[in-house]
Order: C-alpha cells, then sequence, then structure tokens
C-alpha cells in the first residue's frame, strides 16, 4: 500500500464517505470508480447542502434589495469572495472576478484587457499542452488585432521546453499564456519561473489554473501571475463556478466585459460609466447558489488541507504509474516522475481505440474520459488522434486504480479474441 487510509490526519475512506454519489453500487454490486475529476468533480454532501440550504432559506437577488432576504443573499455571495481570495491567497477580495468557468475567465481577460492592450504586430505567446479554451480566445484575438500567435514546443517527455520559451521571449511578446498544469499530460509547470521569465520580458501573464488550484495549493501573490483563471466544478464546487483572479492595478485599468446590470455607476442614453472591481465585470444577476457552493467547496478543501490532498494525489499517482506498468503495450504520455505531474494520466493501449478502452472500463463501472481533450495541437504533437485519460482526486485510492488496471486487461483480452 502506497497510501493508508489515514495519513497526516487525514482519513481518506472518510473523505470518500462525503460523496454522495460514490455510495451508489451497480447492479453487480460494484461502486463506481470514478476516474474523470479532470473533466468535473464530484461534490461532497456539505457543498450540495449548501447550495440547498440557500434556496431553501436565503434566496433572493443581491447588492440592491433593502430587505433582510437579499441582505443575507449579498453577504453571503461576498463572503464566498473572500474565501475564494483566501485560498489562492490573493490580496484583496476585489481580485476576485466570479465568472461561470475557466473558459469565461480567460476570454474576459483577453476580451477586456487583450482589445485594449495587444495590437497589429504584437506577439502572443502560447503553449503546444493549451486546453483550447486558452488557446482559441487568443486566436480569436490576434485575428482581430493582427497580432502573432506562437506555441512553446512540447519536449518528448512532454514538459514545456524553456529553451524555446526563452526564444520566443526574445521576441518582446505582450503576453504569454500557459496551463499551471496541463490536463492531458498531467505536467506541473514551473509557472513561478515562467512568470519571471516573462515579466522580465516585458510580457503579461494568464495562467490556466483550472488543473492545479484544485489539487494543489497555490498562491497567487508568490506565483505573482497576472491573471490566474479557474474553474468552481473542478474543484468539488458547483457547475457555474469559476474564478478569474486579476492583479486589482491591472483589473481597475480594464474596460467591462459584457454591458448590463451591476457593472455600471451612472447610465445615461448619452453614455454610462463603470462600476468599481469587481461588479464592473459582473453583468446582469450572478449565479449565487453557485458561488455560496463554491464558497463550502473551499471550505471543505481547507479542512482536508491543499498540502494533503496534493500528498494524497502524488502517492497515488505513484501507484498508478507503477500498476499501468504492468500492463503490456500500454503508453502513458507525460513525465515519468510522480513529482512532476498531478494526478492525470492520459494512456494508448496498443492500437485499440481510445473510445473502446473508455467503453470497456464503463462495462467495468469505472468512469474515464476518451477524446483529444480539447488539446488537438498536443495530440498532433503526441502522433495520436486520442488517448484514455484517468484523473485522480480526493476521494479516490488504489481500488480505484486496481479496477481500472482489471478493466484495462479485459479490454486487451476482448480485442486479443
Ligand atoms: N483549462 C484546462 C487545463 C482544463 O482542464 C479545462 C477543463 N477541461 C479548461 C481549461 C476549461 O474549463 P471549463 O470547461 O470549466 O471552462
Amino acid at each position: 500500500m502506497v497510501t493508508t487510509s489515514i495519513e497526516k490526519g487525514v482519513d481518506w475512506v472518510r473523505v470518500r464517505g462525503d460523496f454522495p454519489i460514490l455510495g451508489a453500487v451497480d447492479a453487480q454490486g460494484r461502486r463506481l470508480a470514478f476516474l474523470d475529476s479532470a473533466a468535473s468533480s464530484q461534490k461532497p454532501a456539505r457543498v450540495i447542502e449548501a447550495v440547498e440550504r440557500y434556496y431553501r432559506e436565503t434566496n433572493a437577488n443581491i447588492h440592491r434589495g433593502v430587505y433582510d432576504l437579499s441582505e443575507r443573499a449579498t453577504a453571503q455571495y461576498e463572503a464566498a469572495r473572500h474565501m475564494a481570495a483566501d485560498f489562492v491567497n490573493a490580496r484583496s477580495a476585489r481580485e476576485i472576478v466570479f465568472v461561470r468557468n475557466t473558459t469565461e475567465g480567460i476570454n474576459l481577460v483577453a476580451q477586456t484587457w487583450g482589445r485594449r492592450n495587444v495590437g497589429a504586430g504584437d506577439l502572443i505567446v502560447v503553449t503546444t499542452m493549451d486546453h483550447h479554451s486558452n488557446l482559441v480566445p487568443w486566436q480569436m484575438l490576434a485575428e482581430e488585432k493582427g497580432a502573432r500567435l506562437a506555441a512553446v514546443r512540447v519536449t518528448d517527455d512532454g514538459k514545456l521546453d524553456l529553451d524555446h520559451l526563452k526564444e520566443l521571449l526574445a521576441q518582446g511578446p505582450r503576453l504569454v499564456v500557459f496551463p499551471h498544469v496541463s490536463n492531458s499530460l498531467g505536467t506541473i509547470n514551473p509557472a513561478k519561473e515562467i512568470v519571471r521569465l516573462a515579466h522580465e520580458a516585458g510580457a503579461v501573464t494568464v495562467v490556466d489554473g483550472a488543473q492545479s488550484v484544485p489539487h494543489m495549493p497555490v498562491d497567487v501573490q508568490a506565483l505573482d501571475a497576472d491573471f490566474v483563471a479557474f474553474s468552481g466544478h473542478k474543484m468539488l464546487g458547483p457547475m457555474g463556478s469559476g474564478v478569474l483572479y486579476g492583479k486589482l492595478e491591472l483589473l481597475e485599468g480594464m474596460p467591462p466585459f459584457m454591458g448590463g446590470g451591476g457593472m455600471i455607476r451612472k447610465v445615461s442614453i448619452e453614455g454610462s460609466t463603470w462600476a468599481d472591481v469587481p461588479a464592473r465585470f459582473e453583468a446582469g444577476t450572478p449565479a449565487v447558489g453557485d458561488a455560496i457552493g463554491l464558497g463550502a467547496a473551499v471550505e471543505y478543501l481547507q479542512g482536508i488541507g491543499m498540502t494533503n490532498v496534493r500528498e494524497h494525489e502524488r502517492a497515488l499517482t505513484g501507484y498508478a504509474l507503477e500498476r499501468l506498468r504492468e500492463v503490456p503495450e500500454l503508453t502513458v504520455y507525460g513525465p515519468e516522475d510522480a513529482e512532476e505531474r498531478a494526478g492525470v494520466i492520459s494512456f494508448t493501449l496498443g492500437d485499440i481505440h481510445a473510445h473502446d478502452v473508455a467503453a470497456i472500463l464503463n462495462e467495468e463501472n469505472v468512469a474515464v474520459r476518451a477524446g483529444h481533450h480539447c488539446c488537438q495541437p498536443l495530440m498532433e504533437r503526441l502522433g495520436v488522434v486520442a488517448t484514455t485519460r484517468a484523473s485522480l482526486y480526493v476521494y479516490n485510492d488504489e481500488e480505484d486504480v486496481d479496477r481500472l488496471v482489471v478493466g484495462l486487461r479485459r479490454a486487451q483480452a476482448i480485442f486479443a479474441a
């Protein structure tokens, strides 16, 4: 056993028990081995109850209602903002903009800071391992502005080629964007170093934190990134909750993203002026209940401790990599060392199509994802059309990994027949 059920004071069996959906068994009495948290995580009872409680006891539109319910809803919504700020160690809750997800956070930066600050001929540096969410918005901006786009190469062992990054930085890019953790390879990129190098080259940085913030301690001040986007639904929170962190001085210099209620100071037929940050970026009625649910998810994760979360996943990833080595003709992509990767394991199994592998695993009540994982340029770099991906979180254990291995052997047996 690589992990024990009680590790550094965390009872991981109890943690698993906090997730109602994982308590179910299938017709054959098998529990669900949920290995798709990189796409979206499951939710603990505490988060589900926080959302339910909000709708049962507090539901009202926020900020302008002069009655108790509205004031309570506003207070809970703003408390969730403070919890999110605390979670990533932002200097101020004003640096936290509630959005729907990582995608919206990145588009917000592209359409506001980007449209104002990127011009014809400017260079935007992306990476070959970026999720389409951190690539397509920049392509759209580059097309609109006549800017150039260049992608940092990925090495054979699934890391960013930092020499190539330095070559691109020598061209003085306006912007450097990258994933903190790759959702396909699991690679943990040296985010602090990349941000430092980018800043030295005079660039602004956007970190896609979708796969890092839920899984390890992330301190935006230590990272010094200008913007970090992440999704609540990947960190035990509700779908529809997400966060864009931005340095206050940058946010304050940005025009609004969408126009409407809640984001203005004064409106006349002739024109409007904008509210302060972060209200300026939260036009219309926000997803109040979801934000409150995200606050509950933050509290839950802090209860476990993010260092413990990371340690649990590191140990389980190490165990999984070891067990997967036993499966013949299985190719795992990304760094070999569990220290250098988060709990995301992409692989191919001989020439069996990734979707067939996932379908057979599903028959074993093992849930994984198959496809290009919204990383088509990376798939091209790896020379594959698709991979099967198993991803881990707080509720996974060795049994889930063992079930994966059994399922893979069964897939091989079926295709060998
Ligand atoms: N970036 C990365 C690295 C991701 O893994 C994901 C989700 N697969 C996203 C961005 C997009 O997240 P969302 O769909 O929540 O906007």
